[in-house]
């Protein structure tokens, strides 16, 4: 026989009393025999009954509770405060009590973030629970007497015996065009000032990835606008790249750049903060601000001062966001920067729910924390939506160290990697682009024609420039050989640099890696080369515009507007001089 509680400001009259037993022998047949009576007067009125697991709550301050929710997130906003006044009177009049049964537990313990909670046997994994405190929770750990529940807000006012309350419902987000040009929590509750975000629906943060029958292969490219990264690491709209590096190497500002990029393209870019710096959120965010580029972007911030379960949910948050612009047929880009912060997070919570630690300390699942994350990234066929989401996730590394646990881990899963070395970085090479180490495994079906055709050789030029270099540092005289390459290479690393913020677009890259590669730029000074290249595009963009946007158009480099740049760079070499 189970226990059937029924918890009352006053005693019932035996007559009640036989009523409730009727009511719970209809619901709950056999089971409902012997009611034990509580007395609560913090229930202020009525009473709850609870059988089975379930808690059928008709008190006044249940009532109160689903009053106060119904009024928070009424969306009603008149500026007349007597209007509003008005507005809230009629809201409460409508309004309409649930009653449902709900499944309530009961906190056991509360530390670090995380819960334990007794009573609630059909919680699931992943499943939203309620605190008292109005606090939302994720049910992540399930034992045979309770559930470890990782808190996804403040603990103030949960304590021995609060109540939590299950919802059947898995942790959602916000989704939809509202949430564009806004800054928004891992739960997708605005933090920018800008008022209540308006989305066209919700969705489960964590979803499985789409199958291989709902997919296609990578096509279109996507472009960076870093010379380096568009001609040697071709990113496809679709493909998942990884961006990896030690601290301070240029890894944000990569990512920073590649959205800039997307201005005007239709991408709309999300930029999911991970454990970073509040002040680097708000430096990204002023940097899109003021370009212009906050309208196609998303920014999703759990930052170092966020708990650990913000910031372990804050990627698949952003990644459901993208999934529904994928599914509605865009183009979407997503950032996560940086993965290392979110497997520490993740192993954070891990410790706090008493899992076995692993290697370095983090758990066994650690490697599915992130493919099941960047396997959402893909490119839809046209039957399911057509659209496609390309991921950047970043990795920190230690001291160049790209065998480390998690580095290893998102390279395997990812197509690819830009590797990123401070060598490289502080000789004054920015960005700070290992040719050798970095690869795009699929972008090449993607890249442009016209880039394709230019940048040929580049990669197998500097890969010869990089080995000459090592062998001849220290002898004097040269062949005539040997000087060409050592030349060619050198002019073709100081094309490669690229300032921060200054996105290059398909028909200046096309035309750079032209002369660069046909090696007319290898008898210039080395000072003079960005000089130089800054006075071609000058010249060809006042001269000869149709061939440049020949080139952005049809994405090809024709035989005769090569013969074009190939004039022009020859007059602007005379005035060079
Ligand atoms: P962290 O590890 O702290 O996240 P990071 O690898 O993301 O660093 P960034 O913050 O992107 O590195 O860049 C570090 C510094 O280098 C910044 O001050 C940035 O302005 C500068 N920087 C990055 N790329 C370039 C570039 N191409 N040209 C000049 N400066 C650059
Ligand atoms: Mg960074």
């Amino acid at each position: 026989m189970s226990r059937c509680v029924l918890r009352c400001v006053e005693a019932p009259d035996a007559a009640h009393r036989q009523r409730l037993l009727q009511f719970l022998r209809e619901r709950h047949g056999a089971a409902a025999e012997e009611l034990e009576v509580c007395i609560d007067p913090s229930l202020i009125g009525g009473f709850t009954l609870t059988a089975d697991g379930y808690t059928y709550d008709y008190s006044v301050r249940c009532r109160l509770r689903q009053m106060e929710d119904t009024l928070r997130h009424s969306e009603t906003v008149c500026e007349d405060p007597k209007a509003m006044a008005e507005a809230m009177r009629q809201e409460i009049r409508s309004f309409v009590p649930s009653t449902e049964p709900v499944e309530l537990g009961a906190v056991e313990e509360v530390s670090d973030g995380i819960v334990t909670v007794s009573g609630l046997p059909r919680a699931v994994y992943g499943e939203q629970v309620l605190f008292d405190n109005g606090e939302q929770g994720m049910v992540m750990d399930l034992r045979r007497d309770s559930v470890g529940v990782v808190l996804l807000g403040e603990s103030e006012g949960i304590g021995e015996g609060s109540e939590v309350r299950r919802t059947g419902r898995t942790v959602e987000v916000p989704v939809g065009e509202g949430l564009l040009g806004r800054v928004v929590d891992a739960l997708g509750r605005p933090i920018d000032d800008l008022g209540p975000v308006k989305p066209d629906g919700y969705r489960p943060v964590e979803r499985e990835a789409g199958g291989v029958i709902t997919r296609e292969p990578v096509s279109v490219p996507l472009q960076t606008g870093i010379l380096a990264i568009d001609a040697m690491v071709p990113i496809g709209r679709g493909q998942r790249e990884l961006i990896v590096g030690d601290r301070q190497t240029g890894k944000t500002a990569i990512a920073v750049d590649a959205m800039l990029n997307q201005k005007d393209t239709g991408v709309i870019c999300i930029y999911v903060a991970i454990g970073q710096k509040a002040s680097s959120v708000a430096r990204v965010q002023e940097t899109l601000r003021k370009r212009g580029a906050m309208g196609h972007c998303i920014i999703v911030s759990a930052a170092a001062g966020d708990s650990p379960s913000l910031q372990y949910i804050a990627p698949y948050a952003g990644a459901a966001m993208g999934e529904y612009f994928m599914e509605h047929g865009r183009d979407v880009l997503i950032v996560y920067d940086d993965l290392s912060k979110h497997a520490v997070a993740y192993r954070t919570l891990s410790l706090l729910l008493k899992r076995s630690p692993g290697r370095e300390a983090y758990p066994g699942d650690v490697f599915y924390l992130h493919s099941r994350l960047l396997e959402r990234a893909c490119r839809l066929t046209k039957e399911y939506g057509g659209g496609s989401m390309t991921a950047l996730p970043i990795i920190e590394t230690q001291a160049g160290d790209v065998s480390a646990y998690i580095p290893t881990n998102v390279i395997s899963i990812t197509d690819g990697q830009i590797y990123l070395e401070s060598g490289l970085f502080f000789s004054g090479q920015r960005p700070a682009i290992n040719v050798g180490l970095s690869v795009s495994r699929v972008g090449g079906a993607a890249q442009t024609r016209a880039i394709k055709k230019t940048a040929g050789t580049l990669r197998i030029d500097l890969a010869r420039f990089r080995e000459l270099e090592v062998f001849t540092q220290f002898s004097s005289d040269l062949d005539r050989a040997t000087q060409q390459t050592l030349d060619h290479g050198r002019r073709l690393l100081e094309l490669l640099k690229q300032p921060q913020y200054h996105p290059m677009p398909v028909s200046r890259q096309a035309a750079l890696l032209y002369v660069a590669t046909q090696g007319l730029l290898d008898d210039v000074p080395l000072e003079k080369v960005a000089a130089l290249t800054d006075a071609l595009m000058e010249r060809l963009e006042m001269e000869h515009g149709e061939v440049l946007q020949g080139i952005e158009e049809t994405g090809t480099l024709s035989g005769m507007a090569a013969e074009t740049i190939r004039s022009a760079l020859l007059c602007c070499k005379e005035n060079l001089s």
